[in-house]
This record gives structure tokens, sequence and C-alpha cells, in this order.
């Protein structure tokens, strides 16, 4: 089975997304200990942390970004913002 297919199984078992969860864990192993933008170290024993925390994989580059909440919660903002500009839009 391929990467395309995988991803194809993975969108229509959507119910529990943990073929999702496993590919994030399966690449916990590239994770960097601390957020990308503002360096705040992350526990990966966390529990709370790890469900807290965004994890973006880039798969072309497998590369794992770590965003901790603040920094995504402000990247998140900041895209809105942008898009709202660019197009014209109100939240
Ligand atoms: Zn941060």
């Amino acid at each position: 089975m391929n990467r395309e297919q995988r991803r194809a199984m993975a969108k229509r078992e959507k119910k529990g997304g943990n073929e999702e969860m496993a590919e994030k864990v399966a690449l916990f192993g590239k994770l960097a200990d601390e957020c990308l933008v503002c360096d705040k170290p992350f526990d990966k024993k966390n529990k709370e942390m790890v469900m807290s925390w965004n994890v973006v994989v880039r798969e072309a580059e497998e590369k794992v970004n770590l965003y901790c909440p603040e920094c995504w919660n402000g990247a998140l903002k900041m895209l809105h913002e942008a898009r709202s500009e660019i197009l014209g839009e109100e939240e």
C-alpha cells in the first residue's frame, strides 16, 4: 500500500483519526523538544503537553514542526487576519 492509498483510507476511516495519530507517534522520534517559535521546552512524556501542543508533519521534508499552544494560536490568528485582509472577509 503506498502513501496515497494510506491517506485515502485514513480519510475514509475518519471516526477515530487513529491513523493520523499513529503516524504522528511514529514521527515522534524526529520531534523537537522545544517550540519552533519561542523555544519553550516540550516534554514528550507529559500527556497534557502532547495533547495540547501542535505537531505539523512535513512529509516531503520528513520534518516535524512543533508549536506550543500560544504560538499556534498566534499563528492561526495571524492567518485569519491575513486572510480577512486578502479576501476582504469579516470574521
Ligand atoms: Zn511557542
